[in-house]
């Protein structure tokens, strides 16, 4: 049975901290996933979004940076060059924004959602998305990458998020000129 309705999952929710299995098998319930979580990104003004976001334990993503919508299946990256550090946000970890620094340039293999075999070169910001949803799929949060003095920062956040109930309205996101949601 395809999933009616799909809903973002915060951090406290065990399936955040899994590792994602592989697709075996791409059907019409990853394309119907696929698209329901894309649906979801848009709506919360994200630009990326990984199947363990919303409670699934496949290995897929969904990424958008206002160039076109990428759906990709079983996605690794092959390939990193340099490094930049941008500033980023989570839809699991709600108003929560740390430096990270990552990849510049990464060659993402993936499959697409009718199974066949894509080879990615992206650069800047959409290697910085597809570096974080990958992470997902490993379990891996961006606050793993924070320093113990932006650990603490966050620290009082972080127990505010764990404590609340899943079904609780999100505070507005804070203004920000640089809106990374991944
Ligand atoms: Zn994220």
């Amino acid at each position: 049975m395809p999933e009616t309705s799909l809903s973002i999952r915060l951090l406290g929710e065990p399936v955040l901290r899994k590792k994602a299995s592989p697709v075996k098998q791409i059907n019409s319930l990853q394309r119907d996933t696929l698209s329901k979580m894309a649906q979801l990104m848009y709506a919360a003004q994200g630009i990326g979004l990984a199947a363990p976001q919303v409670g699934i334990n496949e290995a897929m993503i969904v990424a958008d940076i206002g160039s076109g919508l990428y759906k990709l299946i079983n996605p690794k990256i092959v390939k990193k060059e340099g490094s930049q550090v941008m500033e980023e946000g989570c839809l699991s970890l709600p108003g929560i924004w740390i430096k990270v620094k990552r990849a510049k340039k990464v060659i993402v293999r993936a499959q697409d959602e009718f199974a066949k075999t894509l080879t990615l070169e992206a650069e800047g910001l959409l290697a910085c998305v597809f570096q974080h949803e990958i992470d997902h799929l490993k379990g891996r949060l961006m606050v793993d990458y924070a320093s113990f003095f932006q650990r603490l920062k966050i620290r009082k956040k972080l127990a505010e998020l764990k404590t609340r109930p899943i079904d609780e309205e999100l505070p507005e996101s804070k203004t920000k000129s640089c809106k990374l949601q991944l």
